[in-house]
């Protein structure tokens, strides 16, 4: 039973768009499904199915093998498939809000955000709020007192990065957080919570004097050059970098669960692979306390 299963198939449609900034609208999916849809973390993934090139619907069935049975359609016969996060999920009122970076009609998940009308109908696979054993699909689990958090994010990990901020904004003694947020241009800034020990650092890629920056350079810049706590150096774990594939985005989770420090880095895939070397082979912190994430690929799509 699709009940039993950690994530399932909901049926949405378009309710609402609110444009953010010129690079993003946030997309209000709402259907009847969503009141057993539930989330975890503020960067909880979700898949995301769209409309095929030539307009037909995605039609996944909601049981537990959807996957097995999606498999077997020849990838160009496939709904595509995209993966997003929870921005905010509203289960009593069967809404679930994803922010989409517009980024132009060259992939079907910005095209749809782009051209979709309300009532447009998508497919989400998300966590079951039935389901009673761990979930999982998200990697924000800061130790428990922990005092200094790095936060490293571009446009697409922006929904998880803003949805963090928010959270540890309603703490009541909430930690140093140095955060670098990458956006494509000035306008693109959001307003975010702030408090005491909040240093927020919007890095712009098209700066006002013309010049265009690299997809990441300037998170890169800021991990070789952000202030760190001093026990964080392990100095024995830089060997063990193993660049991915041509294909595969990188993943590293961090593995402690204790500790003062703590890294959340998400974005293209190749920033994220020099920012891992400004951190850990460069500045030598202990892996361990760094989820170090690809979440696109600059010139790939990207199931
Ligand atoms: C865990 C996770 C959570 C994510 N959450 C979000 C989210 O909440 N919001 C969000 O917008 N994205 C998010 N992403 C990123 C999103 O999955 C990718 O950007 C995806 O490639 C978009 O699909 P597409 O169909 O638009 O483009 P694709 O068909 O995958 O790619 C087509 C072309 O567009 C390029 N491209 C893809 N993304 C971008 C971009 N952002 N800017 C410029 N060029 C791009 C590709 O390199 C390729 O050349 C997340 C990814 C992961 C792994």
């Amino acid at each position: 039973m699709a009940e039993q299963s950690a994530y399932r198939i909901f049926d949405v449609r378009h309710a609402g768009r609110q444009i953010l900034s010129p690079h993003m609208a946030r997309i209000t999916l709402a259907g009847e499904d969503v009141a057993a849809m539930a989330t975890f973390a503020p960067d909880q993934r979700i898949k995301l199915f769209f409309p095929r090139a030539d307009g037909t619907l995605p039609a996944i069935p909601n049981r537990p093998d959807w996957y097995d049975i999606y498999r077997t359609v020849p990838p160009r016969e496939r709904a595509p498939m995209r993966t997003y996060t929870i921005r905010y999920l509203r289960a009593d009122r069967c809404e679930v809000d994803v922010d989409f970076v517009l980024h132009g009609d060259n992939g079907p998940a910005s095209r749809w955000a782009l051209n979709a009308q309300i009532g447009d109908r998508i497919q989400i696979s998300a966590p079951n709020a039935n389901y009673r054993g761990e979930v999982g699909g998200y990697e924000w689990q800061p130790p428990a007192g922990v005092r200094h958090i790095l936060l490293l994010a571009d446009e697409t990990a922006l929904p998880a990065a803003a949805g963090i901020l928010e959270e540890l904004a309603a703490l009541d003694a909430p930690p140093r957080v140095d955060a670098f947020l990458e956006v494509p241009d000035e306008a693109d800034r959001l307003d975010l919570p702030s408090w005491d020990g909040l240093d927020l650092r919007w890095l712009v890629r098209e700066g006002r004097a013309g010049q265009v920056h690299a997809y990441g350079d300037r998170m890169t810049a800021a991990a070789s050059q952000v202030e760190l706590p001093r026990d964080v150096v392990s100095g024995s774990n830089a060997e063990t970098l193993v660049e991915p594939d041509s294909d595969d985005l990188l993943w590293d989770r961090a593995s402690s669960a204790s500790g003062k420090f703590y890294a959340w880095v998400a974005g293209e895939t190749g920033a994220v692979s020099r920012i891992r070397t400004a951190l850990v082979k460069e500045r030598g912190i202990d892996r361990r306390l760094a989820n170090l994430m690809g979440y696109w690929k600059l010139g790939r799509e990207r199931e």
